[in-house]
């Protein structure tokens, strides 16, 4: 009998159906909330922490008040619009539950194994037609390493594709244990120099580095797109693009590179009141995105933009 582990929980803050940008065919897009890195220019605000937070949408509110009357927390001043106090905030959802133009939003939501798999299978028809299946994302999917591991193996039992978009950011054991039950890999390089790498994100790329080259002495550079956000003045810099090329080239395999133009999400921190760092919201034209195209070909790369 096909016996699920329901002990361990995850915690998800979106599973999107019908994806078709995150790996093969049409597939489903689990996000897993909780990332160890802080990059400036994140464009899923929501996964970073690694518990439930409320998002508040301005424009749907009906600025009634309820929310303010229900929080037993006294985390939400009412001034017109809600103010909430986050460090008071316990996400309880009281406020999100009762909220009647759904202007607040818990985000974070528990699944068991056997739950996410039931939401994965719905979906197991159009991944056998269109060559898809599920990819995990975030925030940083291997930060829950144990539930993802017990929902990989699922999908491994029932033959769906499973695709791992990471930062990479793990212990070299954690990646190790999840490495055989998954077919494919979005691998993030973001920038090359360390000390670029800790002031845009927070955390050294050694680890990144090395987990890499960890896949691809195990044979798996076939297995692996690497994602490079092009964010101008940062990751678009004439040196990085130069370092990306040279790293790559040192590691023998590697075949494909998906450029990720940035884009404004300001709103989404906004409504998270975190800060964001970008201050230069510009995205990359399209005769820069050439350029870099064009280099990284240069060494060989298959590169979607
Ligand atoms: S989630 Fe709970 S604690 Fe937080 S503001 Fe809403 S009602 Fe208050
Ligand atoms: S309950 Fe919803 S609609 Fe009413 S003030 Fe709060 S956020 Fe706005």
């Amino acid at each position: 009998m096909n016996e699920v582990k329901n002990s361990y929980l995850g915690l998800i803050f979106d599973v999107q159906r019908y994806s078709i940008h995150d790996g093969p065919g049409i597939r489903t897009t689990v996000f897993f909330k909780g990332c160890p890195l802080r990059c400036w220019w994140c464009h899923n605000p929501e996964g970073i922490d690694s518990g439930k937070e409320l998002m508040y949408f301005e424009y749907k509110c009906l600025h009634c008040g309820t929310c303010a009357h229900v929080c037993p927390m006294g985390a939400i001043e009412f001034d017109g619009i809600p103010i909430i106090r986050r460090s008071m905030c316990i996400a309880c959802g009281s406020c999100s539950a009762v909220c009647p133009s759904d202007a607040l939003k818990l985000i974070g939501k528990e699944y068991t194994v056997g739950e996410l798999m039931k939401e994965i299978e719905r979906d197991v028809l159009y991944f056998d037609n269109s060559g898809g299946g599920v990819t995990f994302s975030g925030g940083e999917p291997l930060y829950q390493h144990e539930f993802l591991l017990e929902v990989l193996k699922e999908c491994k039992k029932i033959d769906i594709h499973r695709t791992l978009d990471t930062s990479g950011f793990a212990p070299q054991e954690v990646l190790a244990s999840v490495m055989d039950y998954v077919d494919l890999f979005l691998y993030d390089l973001k920038l090359i120099d360390e000390k670029e790498h800790i002031k845009y994100t927070g955390v050294s790329n050694a680890q990144i580095k090395e987990n890499l080259r960890f896949l691809v002495d195990h044979g798996r550079a076939k297995d692996v797109i690497i994602r490079f956000p092009v964010i101008s003045e940062i990751t678009d810099t004439a040196d990085n693009v130069e370092a990306l090329a040279e790293f790559i080239s040192s590691m023998k395999g590697l075949k494909e590179i998906d450029l990720l133009p940035f884009h404004d999400v300001s709103e989404k921190y906004n409504r998270l009141d975190k800060d964001y760092k970008m201050t230069v919201h510009k995205s990359p034209s399209r005769e820069r995105l050439l350029a870099i195209k064009g280099r990284l070909e240069g060494i060989g790369l298959y590169v979607k933009v």
